[in-house]
């Protein structure tokens, strides 16, 4: 029996649990977008990198996921993501995912073979034309010359995509996951221009991909606001729809094919561009946001007052110790000043509500400190070590946690990006 290839719906929203604690209250969200009449599913993401520092595998979120869902009674879809997945670290993916986001960020720029530039040139000569995208006001027109070189930078990069997608639809059966190519892990921004040569050649090399992660201008720290021109991404996020809207009408590629928006936690100045551009549109988006439930866990840990704000003070006197080694690996996506940090002595100080104050994101609040807040962000590798100490904590004071979690997602994240505003 061929059962119905798997869908990715409208509107879905990456969501991370790093000790597999959350995944309730994270579903509980949806449900309550799903009672304001929105209807947004869950796809939990977890990277090939959290999975080592914490020391967790695929199958227990598997696991966590389904409980969540059963005991809620969740009768929409809902995914697991393999999230940046390469062919060296995806084998563990393959049973418990059907969400694939397949990083190819390290090969832009590895050298093409010059016969597969010039078959992909010469295959596409309306590339060449000058392209109007009229809704977001947006001409693209190219040269032959840049045509190449946008090739040349970008085709062994989506070869590569195309290796790893045949080797997961070898073994899961196509159709039966999702497919994401993400590109967003890199140095420079994908401008529209060269996100309709890269669709296109996706769609030569087959890649039924119903979701891209480009990068975007500007900075998506983690766990914090974004730094950048607002106008400016505003503009290339509204051209970058369009692209899409154009390639799917000219291109072999799933009509449901969406932007993926990575590290798109806690980006509250541009929500509402986000939330005007989709809905002009008519289209939907992927919204990635990961770690801000970790930081909404040990936020609901201090409130929760006595043991649960002594352990989280003791993970930030941790990781304050071992600041370099905790942020070597998120070194493109945070960035600390470390003159801003305070002191762990004088943090042991504080009162639950100075220590959650410190730590939720509000940057209109005296008490906000965004350097604090990355650094906490980088350290549940320190709370992965603790070991039961610390997910019995969480546990204990479960009830405080959850609601913190359920609110942070719900009304920071999901109101302003998805529902009207
Ligand atoms: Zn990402």
């Amino acid at each position: 029996m061929i059962s119905e290839p798997l869908r990715l719906p409208k509107y879905s929203i990456g969501v991370g649990d790093r000790f597999a604690l959350q995944v309730r209250a994270q579903l509980q969200a949806c449900i309550l977008a799903q009672k304001a009449g929105l209807e947004i599913v869950p796809v939990w993401n977890k990277s090939n990198r959290e999975h080592l520092i914490v020391g967790s595998e695929p199958s227990q979120t598997r696991q966590a996921a389904d409980r969540a869902v059963r005991d809620l009674q969740w009768t929409r879809p809902y995914f697991l993501d393999a999230d940046h997945i390469g062919m060296g670290t995806v084998d563990r993916f393959i049973e418990p995912c059907d969400f694939f986001t397949i990083d190819v960020a390290d090969k832009i720029g590895a050298p093409a073979e010059q016969a597969g530039i010039t078959t992909f040139v010469q295959r596409h000569p309306e590339l060449l034309e000058t392209i109007t995208l009229e809704k977001a006001g947006v001409t693209l027109a190219t040269s032959r010359e840049n045509l190449v070189a946008v090739a040349r930078k970008y085709l062994a990069a989506v070869y590569e995509a195309g290796r790893i997608y045949r080797c997961i639809a070898e073994r899961k059966g196509a159709g039966r996951f999702v497919p994401e190519i993400s590109m967003d892990e890199t140095d420079a921004p994908q401008e529209a221009q060269e996100l309709l040569i890269i669709l296109a050649a996706i769609a030569d090399e087959k890649i039924p991909i119903q979701t891209v992660a480009p990068k975007f201008s500007g900075r998506f720290n983690k766990g914090v606001d974004y730094r950048g021109d607002v106008e400016k991404f505003s503009k290339e996020f509204t051209a970058d729809l369009a692209v899409i809207a154009h390639a799917l009408g000219r291109y072999d590629l799933p009509p449901n094919l969406k932007l993926s928006v990575h590290s798109g936690s806690d980006k509250f100045s541009l929500y509402s561009a986000i939330n005007r551009a989709i809905t002009q549109a008519g289209v939907g988006i992927h919204l990635k946001t990961a770690g801000t439930t970790w930081l909404a866990e040990l936020e609901g840990l201090a409130l929760a007052g006595s043991s649960g704000l002594q352990l989280a003070n003791e993970i930030y006197a941790q990781a304050y110790e071992k600041m370099e080694e905790l942020c070597a690996p998120y070194a493109s996506v945070i960035e600390i000043d470390r003159r801003c940090l305070p002191q762990p002595d004088s943090v042991k100080a504080w009162t639950a509500e100075e220590f959650a104050g410190a730590l939720h994101h509000d940057a209109n609040c005296r008490l906000y400190n965004a350097d604090f807040r990355q650094l906490l962000h980088v350290s549940f590798k320190i709370a992965a070590k603790m070991g039961s100490r610390f997910t019995e904590a969480v546990r204990e004071n479960q009830k405080i946690i959850a609601r913190g979690v359920t609110e942070n997602l719900f009304e920071r994240h999901i109101r302003p990006v998805f529902l009207p505003a």
